[in-house]
Order: structure tokens, then C-alpha cells, then sequence
């Protein structure tokens, strides 16, 4: 009987796991950026994941830079974050009533974020954004959404337009299945451009309930804000009664302990949004996400106000425990190794790219960084979506296959970042800096 185990004997090669998959779930994956439709061939099939290693279904290891799409910052199965998800699993799985870990999570992130004053958690970065539009309908009135082009927020009808991330790697325009009704109430705009927030605000101020940024966009390539875009966004939104929503699920507690808001306030940026919302680390790798904000706006929030939002799993305790590990894990030191690696591995990637003569563009937000490929980005950075799509893509796919080839496992994407965490340690960076020289020479095919 315990040999009928589902999964216990999985297929030990992976093109086989994947005609298997597809047999069974749409595309053979359970998010599309997974797929390998970009890059070709069969995605891997993992088995285990350690420290900076990932381990696929034919036994092969690779060191790993998609890290979970972001919540492994420290490594893959911490021992210590396990140990608590462990403990936490032998109290029970799920109560449906408050525990105290919650309130410490809720505690800990307001500690580092301290414009975090109510916290209310979810599972995913989605249910923190579309919690975060709702609310800020409820809380202004007002029906319109501004975000902008190149920005994910996760699948969310009314931020699925123009999206980054997956929508962006398949070329989609937005989704089917969202109505033109809710598609009406989302206004696009290019990101980085101040003047054209100006001009929207001038013509639908009194309707518009709230920006929604990434506070620093890295799901179509990493293109840092210019400097005063955020201040800008703060200052029009706070002028025109609308509300700033700073999507920090992907930087949050990844670029400094306190976000990318908190790296901005360390640079001497004195802004501050109605609401974030956080994802991925705060996780630690289980679902937890949340969206936190000012007091004022929050408690509009059932059950304290009018605006609806509930979970069966919202803050599950075996879930909470990996975040509050994590957290309480990531230190000066992890932030300090995570830029380190970051810095170690973009310097040799340029260097390598140079030295084959391919032209590219490597941007950098903290510990996050991507490339671009082409002329255009490499004189002039990319600053939008439509300087993201202009690069050279048929460059990726041999380079992301001969790292693969070397045992380098890279998002299968353009337009998306590169995930470091503190346990790549000098052997795991060693691997990466010795497959770069032959992907840039695929590239420069
Ligand atoms: N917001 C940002 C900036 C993201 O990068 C993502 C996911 O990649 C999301 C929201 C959605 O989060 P989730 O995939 O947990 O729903």
C-alpha cells in the first residue's frame, strides 16, 4: 500500500513528465510562466530544492536563479524555516480562527515597514491586489484604476491589461474572459512618464480611485523608477483624492529588509503610499501574501468597515511559520550576501556579454537585476514596456539553453528578473560565472 503513493515512482526523465502533464493540465504547468513556450523545449520537473540547488526529475542539479520566482531568499529549505513549518504542521494545518502567529507576522512587518500600521493577510500576491483596487473603490467611491504598461500585479481582471510577467513572455494584450465593462475602468499608461499621469488625472481626477505601481518594476526586465516618478505618483494622487497603492510583492523584504520603500527612504526619498502589498518572501515560500497600508484606509476592511474580504487558508499557521522564519531569518548579513551575489553575477554577465560583442543592457534595482538584449537598450536603458519589447528576444532562447546545458536555471523569460538568495554561496556563483562565457557566445549567434 505505501508503494501506491501518488508521485512516488515519477517519471525519471523530463520530456516524459511533461507529455504526462499535459495529458492532465492545461499547457503541463500550473502557471505559464513555467512553461517553456519562449525558450522551447521541456520544462524541469522538480524533485527537490536546497540552498542555492534546485534537482530535477532525471537527477540532474542545477544551481537555481529563479528562486521560487522570489520568495527564496534565503536559499531553497532553509533548515531552520523548515523546522518551524514542521512544528508548526504537528500543532494542526489550518483552525479557521486567529492565532497569535498571525499578529506576529502582522507585527514584524509593520517593525520594518512602519507605514504598514494594519496588516491583513492573504495567500497570494493576486488576492492582495485585488483586495487593494476593491478597497480603494470602497474608500474613495470612485470606479477607475490607473496602472501602469509593463507592470504585473498578478491575475486580476482589472490589472491583467498590458500586464508584464507571463502575459508579457506570451505577447498577450491582456486576457480573454475580462469584459470590456471591467477593462473600461483600467487606465494604461506608459510607465515612467509623469506627464501622462498629469494629463489622465486632468481629465478623469474625480474618478479615479487609485494608481497601482510596482514600487519598482521587474516583470518586464528590472527598470528602476526615475527619479521623482514615485515621489510624482504621491503627489498627484494625494492632490486629486485618489489613492497610491505600492505593489511591493516581488521586492518586499527582497532589496532591503524594508522593501523597496524602505531602500528609497534610505536614499533620502521622502514619499510614502496609502497601501503596499507584499508576497512571495513574506511567505518564505508558502502562500501568504498581504496587503497593509494606513490605519485609516485598512479598517474600512470588514470586519471593522463596509469593504469585503475574507479566506478560508488567510493566514494559515503552517504557512505563517515559514514567513515569520524567514523573516526573522533575514538579516543585515542575508541583504548584505544577497547584494553581493547580485552584484558578483550582473558584473560577470556584462563582462561576459562584452567580451562576444552581443549588445545588451543589464538594470539593477537593489539585489534584483535583467538583461536586455539590442542596440537600443544598450545606448539608451530601458525606461518602459515598449523599450522591454523592442529588445533583441530571439538572443534568450540559446543563452537560457546554454545555461541550462552548463546546469544554470534561469527564468525562461526576458521579462523577468534574476533571483539571488544568501545561500549562493562562492561554489554555487563559481557554477554561474563559468557558464556565462559560452551562453554569451549563443547569444552573440
Ligand atoms: N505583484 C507583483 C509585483 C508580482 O510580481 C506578482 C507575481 O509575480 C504578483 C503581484 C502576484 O502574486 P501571486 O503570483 O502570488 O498571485
Amino acid at each position: 500500500v505505501e508503494t501506491a503513493l501518488v508521485g512516488a515512482t515519477p517519471p525519471a526523465d523530463n520530456h516524459s513528465a511533461f507529455l504526462r502533464a499535459q495529458d492532465a493540465i492545461p499547457g503541463g504547468v500550473n502557471s505559464p510562466v513555467r512553461a517553456y513556450g519562449s525558450v522551447g523545449g521541456d520544462p524541469r520537473f522538480l524533485t527537490s530544492a536546497r540552498g542555492p540547488y534546485v534537482t530535477d526529475v532525471a537527477g540532474r542539479e542545477y544551481v537555481d536563479l529563479v528562486g521560487s520566482w522570489g520568495p527564496a531568499l534565503l536559499g531553497h529549505a532553509h533548515p531552520e524555516v523548515v523546522a518551524a513549518v514542521q512544528e508548526a504542521a504537528s500543532r494542526g494545518l489550518s483552525f479557521g480562527a486567529p492565532t497569535i502567529g498571525e499578529v506576529e507576522l502582522a507585527e514584524e512587518i509593520r517593525r520594518r515597514v512602519p507605514a504598514a500600521e494594519h496588516v491583513r493577510l492573504v495567500s497570494t500576491g493576486t488576492e492582495a491586489t485585488m483586495t487593494a483596487v476593491r478597497l480603494a473603490r470602497g474608500v474613495t467611491g470612485r470606479p477607475l484604476v490607473v496602472k501602469f504598461a509593463g507592470c504585473y500585479h498578478g491575475h486580476v481582471d482589472a490589472l491583467l491589461a498590458e500586464a508584464g510577467s507571463g502575459v508579457a513572455t506570451l505577447a498577450m494584450p491582456g486576457s480573454a474572459g475580462v469584459t470590456e465593462a471591467a477593462a473600461a475602468e483600467t487606465l494604461v499608461l506608459p510607465y515612467n512618464d509623469l506627464d501622462a499621469v498629469e494629463a489622465v488625472f486632468a481629465a478623469h481626477g474625480d474618478r479615479i480611485a487609485a494608481v497601482i505601481t510596482e514600487s519598482a518594476p521587474a516583470n518586464m526586465g528590472v527598470v528602476p523608477p526615475a527619479p521623482g516618478f514615485n515621489a510624482g505618483l504621491r503627489r498627484l494622487t494625494s492632490q486629486h483624492g485618489a489613492l497610491l497603492v505600492l505593489d511591493e510583492v516581488l521586492t518586499g523584504f527582497r532589496v532591503s529588509d524594508a522593501g523597496y520603500w524602505g531602500l528609497a527612504r534610505a536614499q533620502g526619498e521622502d514619499w510614502t503610499p496609502d497601501l503596499f502589498t507584499f508576497g512571495k518572501v513574506v511567505g518564505g515560500g508558502m502562500p501568504v501574501a498581504a496587503l497593509a497600508g494606513a490605519a485609516s484606509v485598512m479598517d474600512h476592511l470588514a470586519p471593522t468597515g463596509p469593504v469585503y474580504q475574507a479566506g478560508t487558508l488567510s493566514g494559515n499557521p503552517v504557512a505563517v511559520a515559514a514567513g515569520l522564519a524567514t523573516l526573522r531569518l533575514a538579516d543585515d548579513l542575508v541583504y548584505d550576501r544577497v547584494s553581493e551575489v547580485a552584484g558578483t553575477v550582473s558584473t560577470a554577465l556584462e563582462e561576459a556579454l562584452d567580451a562576444e560583442g552581443v549588445p545588451h543592457r543589464v538594470q539593477r534595482v537593489g539585489s534584483l537585476f535583467s538583461v536586455f538584449f539590442g542596440e537600443a537598450a544598450a545606448r539608451d536603458g530601458v525606461a518602459s514596456f515598449a523599450d522591454a519589447r523592442a529588445q533583441d528576444v530571439f538572443r534568450h532562447r540559446p543563452f537560457f539553453h546554454a545555461m541550462l546545458d552548463a546546469g544554470v536555471n534561469l527564468p525562461p523569460s526576458l521579462f523577468e528578473a534574476w533571483f539571488c538568495s544568501a545561500a549562493h554561496d562562492e561554489e554555487a556563483v563559481g557554477r554561474i560565472l563559468e557558464a556565462l562565457p559560452a551562453a554569451a557566445r549563443a547569444a552573440a549567434a
